[in-house]
């Protein structure tokens, strides 16, 4: 019997998938484009395994073109990319990969707060333009971050760790709103859990680290921006359509709010128009969790999840458990 197939739609490194390859034929894209629609499907076709990326739309058109395949262990800790209504009804597990991701996604939504605070991307572009003849004591004024209130909506594992680097290393006020109490920041990082309308009209900062959900879609819009302080950031490592980002454009033309930073992006890669000619925003292409160690990390998850269904013949640990 041939070992089982498992087509990776991205390229990653392979020294990540040793466990794997003693089990399994590894099937990975050697571009390091997606894979197009027909590419894709072609690739599900032919698996036992698919493991897609955030990128790949994984719908009912790709149970039905290979209903056998044994699971899907997604290469991303986010899975509104996957139909989970239609896994269910194929009966093919899913699978994310929760882990060690949340340091480096809470340090580049902490790297933002300081590249807003300082004015670090103006300044660089000033820089490189040639624009710098003199030293002047008013340009790029910014702001220290003790004792600003940094707003956290959403306080997993990412959140969380937001709150230990920004009130331990920078002496910021952590204020929360999540659906759930986080008794652990309150205790250890004094955190306050307010509503989110105390939170947005409170905060110098915010930060946004919740899922992708119905009930998060738009959880901010043009209502919310006229509540925050104008002299607010805004900062988005979490999914692009948690923020209504026509109306932030609008919000940040009109300095409603003072800036923002966003690694994500409603319509991702594509942008709303007008957002790349503002001055006050920070944009990087979704790489919030881009380090080694992480991206690693995801490797090992997967592969995890995978023998767990192939190997060990029980259920994979890091299954999504949805409502539906
Ligand atoms: P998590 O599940 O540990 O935490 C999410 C928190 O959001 C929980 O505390 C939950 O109670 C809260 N929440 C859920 N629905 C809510 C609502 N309607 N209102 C308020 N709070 C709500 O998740 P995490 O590991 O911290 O990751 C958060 C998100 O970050 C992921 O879902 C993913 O979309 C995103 N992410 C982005 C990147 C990136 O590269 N930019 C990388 C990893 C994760």
């Amino acid at each position: 019997m041939p070992k089982p197939l498992v087509y990776i739609t991205r390229k990653i490194n392979k020294e990540w998938l040793s466990e794997l390859a003693k089990h399994c034929r590894v099937k990975m894209n050697s571009k390091r484009t997606p894979p197009t629609r027909t590419e894709f499907l072609a690739g599900v076709k032919a698996a036992d395994v698919l493991v897609p990326s955030l990128v790949e739309r994984v719908d009912e058109e790709v149970f039905r073109v290979n209903p056998k395949l044994k699971i899907v262990a997604n290469y991303a800790v986010g899975f509104d990319n996957v139909d989970l209504v239609a896994a269910k009804k194929y009966g093919i597990p899913v699978t994310n990969t929760p882990g060690d991701y949340a340091e480096a996604v809470a340090e580049h939504a902490m790297a933002f707060l300081l590249a807003c605070s300082r004015r670090l991307v103006e300044g660089d572009n000033y820089v490189r333009s040639g624009q710098y003849k003199f030293w002047d004591p008013l340009l790029f004024l910014g702001n220290e971050l003790r004792h600003k209130k940094l707003g956290i909506i959403g306080t997993g594992r990412i959140g969380s760790w937001l709150a230990q680097i920004a009130k331990g290393g920078f002496g910021m006020d952590i204020l929360y709103y999540d659906v759930a109490r986080n008794e652990d920041i309150e205790k250890k990082f004094q955190a306050k859990k307010v509503s989110l309308q105390d939170l947005l009209r409170q905060s110098d900062y915010v930060s946004v680290h919740v899922p992708l959900l119905p009930s998060t879609r738009h959880l901010l819009g043009a209502k919310e921006f006229k509540m925050m302080k104008p002299t607010a950031y805004l900062i988005n490592t979490s999914r692009g359509p948690v923020l209504d980002e026509r109306a932030l454009v609008v919000a940040l033309r009109n300095k409603t709010i003072a800036g923002a930073a966003l690694d994500v992006f409603e319509f991702e890669p594509k942008l709303v128009a007008g957002l790349v000619k503002l001055p006050n925003v920070v944009l990087t292409p979704h790489t919030a969790s881009a380090t080694y160690f992480a991206r690693r990390q995801m490797a090992e998850v997967v592969t995890a999840n995978i023998l767990d269904v192939l190997v060990r013949g029980q259920r994979p640990r890091n299954e999504i458990k949805d409502n539906c």
